[in-house]
C-alpha cells in the first residue's frame, strides 16, 4: 500500500480547529486508500513557553531535564490528534518517540536519530488501518533518557519516518504556502518556489531560511524522500523539494537568504610562523561553537597572522571567553569582537553552468549602497558579509537583480 507521511507544525495544531483540520486531511488520505503516518509538533507556542518556564526556575537548566520538559509538548499533541481522528470515526493510535523505539545519541537538545527499533509495531497498526500518530522532535537514548532533536526537529522525525517506511511523499504542513524565494516579511516581492533541489534547500536552510529543520533536508537528500511543504489552511500546491533535474539548472538563482544575527571574532597579530589556525579551530570546535566564514591573513610588514571568523551572535558570550583565553595562550596581540554583522546569500544549482553571477551580485549590492566586508563562494552559493543594518536592503537588492520577483521558467 502507498504510504504518506503528514507532518503538522505547531501553527497548524494551535487549537481544536487546527487538530480537526489536520485530522480531516489524514482521514481523507485513508479514504483514498493510502496508509498514513502523522507527525505532530507541540501546539502553537508551547515549546517557547516551556523554555521560558525553565528559565524562570534557573538560568542553566540541566540539558537532560530540558529535554524531559520539552518533549511533553509533542505528547499533548499526539493524544489530541488521535482523539480528533477518532472523532471523525477513524482508527488512530498515538505513539511517543520512545514507544516507536526512535533511538538517538545522547546529545540532549540536538540529538541525532540512529534507528527506529519498533518498526513492527507501526507496520501492524498501519496494516490494521490505523492512522499512526508519532510525536515529533523526540527520541530516547540507549538508557531510555528522553532526547530532543533541536528546535524545529519534528520535520526531521517526519522525514526519517518517510525514509524508514518508503513513503511516497513527506508532506510538511505549515502556516505558509511553501518555500519562498526570500523571506516575504522582508522582501514583499518574494514568490513561492514550485520545485527546489535538495542541495539548494539545504543551503538555504543553513543560510537563514527558517522554514525547515536543516537536518531533515539532509535526510531527505540521503534517502531521496520527496518533500512537499504546503499550507495546512489551503489546498494549493506548495513547494516540492526533490532531486535536481537538468531543467532546474536553467534558473541561475533559486532563492536568497539573510542571516541577520552574526558576530565576527578577530584574533589579531599572532607571532610570525606560529601555526595557530589548526589549534585555534580545534579549540573553537571543542567549545561547541559553530563557525561560519573564516578569514586568515598574514600582514605584510611583520608577517603576523590574523584570524577572524563569524559565529551566531547568540554565542558571543562563550566566544568572548574563549577568544580571551586563546589570545593569552597563542600570543595574539588583540581580540576584536564585532556584534553587528549579517550575511546575505544567493543559492542556485544553475550557478554551476552560468558565469558572472558573483559580479552581478556585487554590482547590485554596490548600487544599493551596501558595503561588502567579506565574500564566500561555493559551487551553488555566493555569500557576502555586510553590516547588520544593511542586511534587509542587501537581501532586496540581490532578490531583484536575479529576477526572483518575476515568474520563473517552469521546471516541471
Ligand atoms: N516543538 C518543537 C519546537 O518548537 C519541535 C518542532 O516544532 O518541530 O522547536
Ligand atoms: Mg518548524
Amino acid at each position: 500500500m502507498i504510504l504518506v507521511v503528514q507532518k503538522f507544525g505547531g501553527s497548524s495544531v494551535a487549537d481544536a480547529d487546527g487538530f480537526h483540520r489536520a485530522a480531516a486531511r489524514a482521514v481523507r488520505e485513508r479514504q483514498q486508500g493510502r496508509a498514513v503516518i502523522v507527525v505532530v509538533s507541540a501546539m502553537g507556542e508551547t515549546t517557547d513557553r516551556l523554555v521560558e518556564l525553565a528559565r524562570q526556575i534557573t538560568p542553566s537548566p540541566s540539558r537532560r531535564e530540558m529535554d524531559q520538559l520539552l518533549a511533553t509538548g509533542e505528547q499533548v499533541s499526539i493524544a489530541l490528534m488521535a482523539m480528533a481522528i477518532h472523532h471523525a470515526d477513524h482508527d488512530a493510535t498515538s505513539l511517543t518517540g520512545g514507544q516507536i523505539g526512535l533511538r538517538t545519541d545522547r546529545r540532549f537538545g540536538r540529538a541525532r536519530i540512529r534507528e527506529i527499533t519498533q518498526r513492527g509495531r507501526i507496520e501492524s497498526l498501519l496494516a490494521a488501518g490505523h492512522v499512526v500518530i508519532v510525536a515529533g522532535f523526540q527520541g530516547v537514548d540507549e538508557e531510555s533518557n528522553i532526547t530532543t532533536l533541536g528546535r524545529g526537529g519534528s520535520d526531521t522525525t517526519a522525514v526519517a519516518l518517510a525514509a524508514a517506511f518508503g513513503a511516497e511523499v513527506c508532506e510538511i504542513y505549515t502556516d505558509v504556502e511553501g518555500i519562498f524565494s526570500a523571506d516575504p516579511r522582508c522582501v514583499p516581492a518574494a514568490r513561492k518556489i514550485e520545485r527546489i533541489a535538495y542541495e539548494e534547500m539545504l543551503e538555504l536552510a543553513s543560510l537563514g531560511a527558517q522554514v525547515m529543520h536543516g537536518r531533515s533536508i539532509e535526510l531527505a537528500l540521503n534517502y531521496r524522500v520527496p518533500v512537499h511543504v504546503r499550507s495546512s489552511r489551503s489546498e494549493a500546491k506548495g513547494t516540492w523539494i526533490v532531486s535536481e533535474s537538468p531543467e532546474m539548472e536553467k534558473v541561475v538563482v533559486r532563492g536568497a537568504a539573510l542571516r541577520r544575527n552574526l558576530a565576527r571574532i578577530a584574533l589579531l597579530g599572532a607571532p610570525v610562523g606560529s601555526r595557530v589556525a589548526a589549534r585555534v579551530f580545534a579549540e573553537v570546535s571543542e567549545a561547541g561553537l559553530i563557525v561560519d566564514d573564516i578569514i586568515q591573513t598574514v600582514s605584510g610588514a611583520d608577517g603576523a597572522t590574523n584570524i577572524s571568523f563569524t559565529i551566531d551572535a547568540d554565542d558571543v558570550a562563550d566566544a568572548r571567553a574563549l577568544a580571551q583565553r586563546l589570545t593569552r595562550e597563542h600570543g595574539f596581540k588583540a581580540v576584536e569582537i564585532d556584534q553587528d554583522v549579517a550575511k546575505v546569500s544567493v543559492v542556485g544549482i544553475g550557478m554551476r553552468s552560468h558565469t558572472g553571477v558573483a559580479a552581478q551580485m556585487f554590482k547590485a549590492l554596490h548600487e544599493a549602497g551596501v558595503t561588502i566586508e567579506n565574500i564566500n563562494t561555493s559551487e551553488i552559493v555566493i555569500s557576502c558579509i555586510v553590516r547588520r543594518e544593511d542586511g534587509e536592503k542587501a537581501l532586496r537588492a540581490v532578490h531583484a537583480v536575479f529576477g526572483l520577483d518575476r515568474e520563473q521558467p517552469t521546471t516541471t
